[in-house]
This record gives C-alpha cells, sequence and structure tokens, in this order.
C-alpha cells in the first residue's frame, strides 16, 4: 500500500502540530470529540428527518477506552462514519484556511495562539501521538476503511474490518518526554477531567468504562468474620453532564463559561464584547445564545462570509449557519439557537419558509437590537469601539432598505461630532440638545474628521454654536438623505446652498450686495462656465475668501463617491462659488472689476482655491501657478 502525502496546506498545519511547543496540548480530546459529535448530529438528524435508520437518541454515544500498556487512547462514535473518498478528502486535505489566513497576516503571532484559540481540528492529535489509526464505516455501507498516519510522511488508507456503523480514532500516546508528560493522557480521571472541563455540554453521552474492585456479594449464608473477597468490576460511568450551555440556567454560568463557549465555538480569539442568552416560552419556544464580536472576523469582507446562527432542535444540530435566522445588517453576530417547536421532516431548503423560523428571527433581531442599544447607553467607548467595526452595516441596512428598516437602526447610530471629539452622539441626543429654534440636524461630510473641521461653513456653524454631526463615511449622506429627518427635524448638510445662520436683517444686506454686485458675478460666472451654476457674495463664512456649496440633492461628496464606483453614469454636483462680502477679497474684487482680464484671472485663482478648500483637486495646476506668479 503505497503512502499518499497531504495537501500541503494541510502538511502546513500537521507540522505545526507535530514541532508544537504548545503548553495545552490537552485540547486534542475536545477536537475529537467535537468531531464525533458532529458525526453523530448528521446520522441523528437523517434519523429525525427520514426515520430510516430506526435508531433513537439513546442510542447513540462517544466512548473512551485507555489502554495503558499498549499506550492507546480511542475515542469510538456510532455517528454517520466515512466512506473511503471521505477518509481520503476529509483528513487528507485539512486546510483550516482560516488559521493559516490568520497566520499569514501576522506573522508575529506564534502558533501558540492559534492552537490555543481556533479550532485546530483533527490535526492536533498529532501534538500528542506518534501515529493515529481511524478505522470508519459509513453508516449504510457493508465495508469499513482503516486511515493511518505518523504524520509527517503522508497516510495509507486500507480496506478493515468493522463491526458497525460509526468511527473510531485511536491514538498511539508519546512516550513522556522531559517537558511533557504524555502519561497523563492515559490516565482514566485526567480524561473524565478533561471531557468535564472542556465538553461537558456534548449532548450525547460519552462513556468511559473504570475497572473498580468491589468485595464479593456472597448473599446471605456468608460467614461474616470471614475475610471479604474482591473481584473486578467494570463500571460505565457517563463523563458528561450532556446540557448545551444554551440549556444551562443564566444564574449557573459565568463570563468565563460564556466567553470560554463563545472562542472555541466560533473559533475567536478575542473575547466577545458581550452575549445574549435568552429563552422564550409561548407561542414558540426555543433558547437562543447570540455573541457580538468585538472585532470583526478575519475572514467578515471576505466574499464567502457566510452569515447566520447555529440552528439546533433539541440538542440536535440541524444546519451550521441557518441565514435566515439573522438580517443582513447583523451578520456579524454568531450563536446558537435551540427550538424543539421547529419540524424537521421539512427539507433545509424549506425551512426558511417555516413560520416558526420567522417568528424565531424576528424576536431575536429585537433581542439583538435592545443589547446593543443598551451597550450604547452604559458603555459609549465600548460601543464606539464596536461601531468602528460594524456601525456600517446599519448604515447599509438603511440604505439598502431605502428607509424601511430605520425604525428599527436609526437608533443606533452615533457620530462625532464639532460638540464633542470624543464622545459621539446618538440622532436623539442630538436632538435633544439641540439650540432653541434649531430647525434642521446639522451635517458635513467629508474624508476625515479634520478636513471637515477645516471647512469654512464648519467654522461658520461653530460660531453661531450649532453642532455639526461628522460624516466620513461613503454611504453617510446617502443615509442622511434616505433617513431624511429624526424626530420631526430634517437633516441638512451646511455645505448646501440654502445652508445659512444668519438673520433677516443679513438676509436683506446680501442680497442688496449682490444686485449691486451683478454685473461683476456675471462676468465671473461666465468665465468658469460649466463649472458652477453661480458665483455670489455670502456673509456666512467666517474666515474663508471663498468655498463651494451645492444646490440640489447630489452634493460634492457624493459626486467623489457615486463617481468612483465602476458603474453607473457619472454624476455632477451643481456648485456654486461664494465669496465671503467681509473678506478684504471682497473689495478688492470690486476695486479692479472694470478691469475685464484681471477680473477673469482673479475668478480662475479664486476658484480654484475653494476647491481646494473643500478638499478637492484642481483640474489645472500649471494654469493655477502661471496665474498666481502673475498676480503676484
Ligand atoms: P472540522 O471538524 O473543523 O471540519 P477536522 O480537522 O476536525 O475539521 O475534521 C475534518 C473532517 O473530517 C470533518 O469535517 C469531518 O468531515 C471528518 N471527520 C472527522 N472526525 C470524524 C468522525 N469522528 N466521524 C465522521 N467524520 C469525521
Amino acid at each position: 500500500m503505497s503512502k499518499k502525502e497531504f495537501k500541503a496546506e494541510s502538511k502546513k498545519l500537521l507540522d505545526m502540530m507535530i514541532n508544537s511547543i504548545y503548553t495545552h496540548k490537552e485540547i486534542f480530546l475536545r477536537e475529537i470529540i467535537s468531531n464525533a459529535s458532529d458525526a453523530i448530529d448528521k446520522l441523528y438528524y437523517k434519523e429525525l428527518s427520514e426515520q430510516k435508520t430506526g435508531l433513537t437518541r439513546d442510542d447513540f454515544k462517544i466512548t473512551i477506552a485507555v489502554d495503558k500498556d499498549a499506550r492507546l487512547l480511542t475515542i469510538s462514535d456510532n455517528g454517520i462514519g466515512m466512506d473511503k473518498d471521505e477518509l481520503e478528502t476529509n483528513l487528507g486535505t485539512i486546510a483550516k484556511s482560516g488559521s493559516f489566513d490568520f497566520k499569514n497576516e501576522n506573522e508575529s503571532k506564534d502558533d501558540i495562539d492559534i492552537i490555543g484559540q481556533f479550532g485546530v481540528g483533527f490535526y492536533s492529535a498529532f501534538m500528542v501521538s506518534d501515529h493515529v489509526e481511524v478505522i470508519s464505516k459509513k453508516h449504510g455501507s457493508d465495508e469499513a476503511y482503516i486511515w493511518s498516519s505518523d504524520g509527517a510522511d503522508g497516510y495509507t488508507v486500507e480496506k478493515t474490518e468493522k463491526d458497525s456503523h460509526g468511527t473510531d480514532v485511536i491514538l498511539h500516546i508519546k512516550e513522556d518526554s522531559e517537558e511533557e508528560k504524555y502519561d497523563d493522557f492515559l490516565n482514566q480521571y485526567r480524561i473524565s477531567s478533561l471531557v468535564k472541563k472542556y465538553s461537558d455540554y456534548i449532548t450525547y453521552a460519552i462513556l468511559m468504562d473504570f475497572e473498580t474492585t468491589k468485595p464479593v456479594d456472597k448473599g446471605d449464608d456468608a460467614d461474616s468474620d470471614a475475610e471479604p473477597e474482591y473481584e473486578t468490576v467494570v463500571e460505565t460511568r457517563t463523563l458528561n453532564s450532556m446540557v448545551p450551555i444554551w440549556k444551562k440556567a443564566k444564574g449557573d454560568l459565568t463570563d468565563e463559561d460564556y466567553n470560554a463557549y463563545y472562542k472555541e465555538k466560533f473559533f475567536d480569539f478575542n473575547d466577545p464584547l458581550c452575549h445574549i442568552h435568552t429563552r422564550v416560552e409561548g407561542q414558540i419556544t426555543y433558547d437562543a445564545l447570540m455573541y457580538v464580536p468585538s472585532k470583526a472576523p478575519f475572514d467578515y469582507m471576505n466574499k464567502d462570509f457566510k452569515r447566520g446562527l447555529a440552528l439546533y432542535t433539541n440538542g440536535v444540530m440541524i444546519m451550521e449557519k441557518c441565514e435566515d435566522l439573522l438580517p443582513e445588517y447583523l451578520s456579524f453576530v454568531s450563536g446558537v439557537v435551540d427550538s424543539a417547536d421547529l419540524s424537521l421532516n421539512i427539507s433545509r431548503e424549506l425551512l426558511q419558509h417555516d413560520r416558526q423560523l420567522k417568528l424565531i428571527a424576528k424576536n431575536i433581531e429585537k433581542k439583538i437590537i435592545a443589547a446593543l442599544i443598551k451597550l450604547q447607553s452604559e458603555d459609549r467607548e465600548k460601543y464606539a469601539e464596536f461601531f468602528k467595526s460594524f456601525g456600517v452595516q446599519f448604515k447599509f441596512g438603511i440604505y439598502n432598505s431605502y428607509g424601511m428598516d430605520k425604525d428599527k437602526l436609526q437608533d443606533l447610530l452615533i457620530y462625532s461630532s464639532s460638540e464633542d471629539d470624543e464622545k459621539p452622539v446618538t440622532l436623539k441626543e442630538y436632538v435633544e440638545r439641540m439650540k432653541e429654534g434649531q430647525e434642521h440636524i446639522y451635517y458635513a461630510c467629508g474624508e476625515t474628521v479634520d478636513k471637515i473641521k477645516a471647512l469654512p461653513q464648519a467654522e461658520a456653524a461653530k460660531a453661531k454654536g450649532y453642532e455639526v454631526l461628522y460624516m466620513t463615511e461613503n454611504v453617510d449622506e446617502f443615509v442622511a438623505q434616505i433617513l431624511a429627518e429624526y424626530d420631526g427635524k430634517s437633516f441638512m448638510n451646511i455645505n448646501a446652498s440654502e445652508f445659512d445662520l444668519s438673520t433677516e436683517e443679513e438676509k436683506e444686506a446680501i442680497k442688496k450686495e449682490n444686485e449691486e454686485a451683478k454685473n461683476m458675478l456675471d462676468i465671473m460666472k461666465e468665465t468658469l462656465g460649466e463649472k458652477v451654476k453661480g458665483v455670489r457674495f455670502t456673509n456666512t463664512l467666517a474666515n474663508y475668501p471663498v468655498c463651494l456649496t451645492n444646490e440640489g440633492d447630489i452634493s460634492i461628496e457624493m459626486e467623489k463617491t457615486l463617481n468612483a464606483m465602476p458603474i453607473g453614469e457619472k454624476v455632477k454636483a451643481d456648485l456654486v462659488m461664494e465669496i465671503n462680502s467681509s473678506h478684504q477679497i471682497a473689495s478688492r474684487l470690486k476695486e479692479i472689476a472694470s478691469d475685464q482680464e484681471k477680473l477673469r484671472e482673479y475668478t480662475e485663482v479664486l476658484y480654484d482655491l475653494a476647491k481646494i478648500i473643500s478638499g478637492l483637486s484642481v483640474d489645472n495646476p500649471a494654469r493655477l501657478s502661471e496665474l498666481v506668479c502673475k498676480l503676484m
């Protein structure tokens, strides 16, 4: 029988396991038991949905056997089993691509973190064994196969005999070394405490035979003075409580319990931001345990990322990621839902139309949003951290639903603002502290907060004491337009030409000034041609000489965003060049206005300046420098 090589990625992982100096090698047991439990789930699911196997829940078990002399630790299950091909593909090509991607991005992180925090799977067996055999018989098949490997140079698969369906994983435990006491893994008491520690929640019985000596029971006619005789009896014990964590009472669980389960089950090495554990009884009954991660999963932005919660019915997993349980804007949530009310006779495809499932999804969504709102009010800093990673999901949620989901999502939004750079504000808080008589929710858009702060209009709003929301993400302005208003107050971009904080008299005065300078302004507009809709004086700018504002729905920032998209027609914001009437440039312009050529040159320079001030680039820098030098 020729040896087959492991696939490259598998080999990397395997080498990491074989040479691991990781101190918690004990986790191999949890990994193997978890595979056994999954294999049973698969078969049990088949029974529940097709009723063809005749097996009941009590028929399923995982057994652990120790042979000290032969240094063997065997973990057996009577689950679905693997045929020859599956042994080859499942055990020959294990690419925990997730953990690798992570490792490659973070070369400085050593293997210790990865092993400890990610589910490393079957290969972790090689941390404690120098030889591993897997004997498996697929349910429904007559043939059994044995896969064996001592790690480094490949594996073999051969035909063998096995009585019933399922899988035996036989570990040849390494000899003790100076650094590591492998003998521990042949100690039954140690094994049972490891099961308790890592696999207690597994819902199938994990059994182990213990040999104990007991006095021989000789019945009534025994001579009570005689030396008691002892015999060795074998006692089968169940090592786990079989209660999954989500079925336990909240009061019996600590944050550590919740966090440990999260990290192991969902392959994250950070503690979650928070967990939500609920039991609902009534119209529909279910338990749910959900987690909000503190950082985006490494594959979150991959297009292959699958959202969803694990779906169980009566402790049996029927789907690893049930998409229909989570709306897209909550895709970062992970967790488990377990309901006895779900009908297993329907196919997985039909499940999504299930009324019960819809009801659960609706309740869950409410719970998650409520938990986030609570966090937002109790720990703004923590929430702001969270929002940095996931807030954009809510924005897309509002945008993509054309506002249909806005009532659910708008209160989750926070923005940094001119009031307090450090503490982002909710829309509710903004409206509550609005100045008396303030009609609008003012916002400004730009690439960064610093760039927004430097906008002339931001300066003007600040001078008058109005709070301005800073919007730095591309989607922000679209969201503001879709929301249109919050609590009766409409949104207004301070870059829009309607933004005007001046009094009636001031408005009158500037109107007059514009009328008087009409000739000059017309020439300026004509000079700029299509670039602007108009040129006018303004008294809303504090210190800047000029600025660009937009008329209509498309702002300067939106123009940038939309035009950066690969599809769609190019759009153009309707811009107005506004000149600060109290700036010395205004009087200078009037002085030179009779010299048309000069006026045109000044106009070109001012327009470029306005673009720079608005964070845009100049169309023709050569022309600008030529003009500036000439005028100097
Ligand atoms: P994971 O369990 O995360 O997929 P593993 O490396 O632990 O990765 O296992 C690889 C695959 O081998 C599993 O996905 C499963 O298909 C198969 N497998 C492992 N152990 C068993 C088992 N006891 N019974 C059936 N299949 C198994």
